[in-house]
């Protein structure tokens, strides 16, 4: 998706919070993770919504692709119609980055500006930043650490099959699209095994949180 230099964007420079990427494969289980750790007190920032707010009707980048794009990408519900929208940048290259070129710098700046705000709030804040792609799409400088949410391929076809009522043969095509959650584990700075059931995936985070709450402990006391 995005070129690294599109997301040069600085946090603020103190070391005092921690912003943690929370990824993983489709259906490994970012979600569920994600909000056991906002339970914990991690505040959330979710890519998926940020995408989505910074092309709604009456934002800039939405009126920037219509009219690149024609009226033909807006929906009955006069909203962008993103499956529309990826279909026609499917295979397209160049229109693709044009598209990208409208939104990633826009979602960045809205995520630079929610961790300033959360931060403002908490200075010790350890924020989520919940992105899908972030391997994908070179994301990790915008991270202190990564954590990957890491089930089986089986079990991703498995539970994607479940919870989206699709075929294996789909879910198996979803899969083969993506980076193979191994290869996303292997960079991982934590990983959590969302194998086993909720309560055996709940000991884990919560020793994680523990983990990162002394990393930040004894990077105050290192000064
Ligand atoms: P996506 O990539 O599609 O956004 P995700 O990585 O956020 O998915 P979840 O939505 O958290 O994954 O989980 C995928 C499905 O698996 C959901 O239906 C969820 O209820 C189920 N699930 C998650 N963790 C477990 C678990 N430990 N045991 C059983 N089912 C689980």
């Amino acid at each position: 998706m995005a070129e690294r230099d599109h997301w040069d964007f600085p946090l603020p420079e103190t070391s005092d919070f921690l912003v943690l990427g929370v990824t993983g494969g489709i259906a490994s289980g970012k979600t569920t993770v994600a909000h056991m750790l906002a339970e914990l007190g991690a505040p959330m920032i979710d890519f998926d919504l940020l995408a989505r707010e910074v092309v709604a009707p009456g934002q800039p980048a939405f009126q920037e692709i219509v009219d690149y794009f024609g009226q033909e990408v807006i929906g009955e519900d006069g909203a962008l119609d993103r499956m529309r929208l990826s279909g026609i940048v499917f295979r397209d290259p160049t229109r693709r980055r044009m598209l990208e070129g409208m939104t990633h710098p826009r979602i960045l700046a809205a995520f630079v500006h929610q961790v300033r705000q959360l931060i403002e709030k908490d200075p010790h804040a350890i924020v989520q930043a919940v992105v899908p792609l972030l391997f994908e799409t070179h994301l990790e400088p915008l991270v202190h650490k990564v954590l990957v949410v890491y089930v089986s391929p089986d079990t991703q076809v498995d539970r994607l099959t479940r919870r989206d009522q699709i075929s294996q043969e789909d879910a198996r095509r979803i899969l083969d699209a993506q980076m193979p959650i191994d290869q996303k584990a292997a960079r991982a700075d934590f990983i959590v095994r969302n194998e086993g059931g909720l309560d055996e995936t709940r000991k884990q985070v919560t020793a994680l949180w523990q983990q990162l709450k002394e990393m930040q402990r004894l990077d105050a006391q290192a000064g």
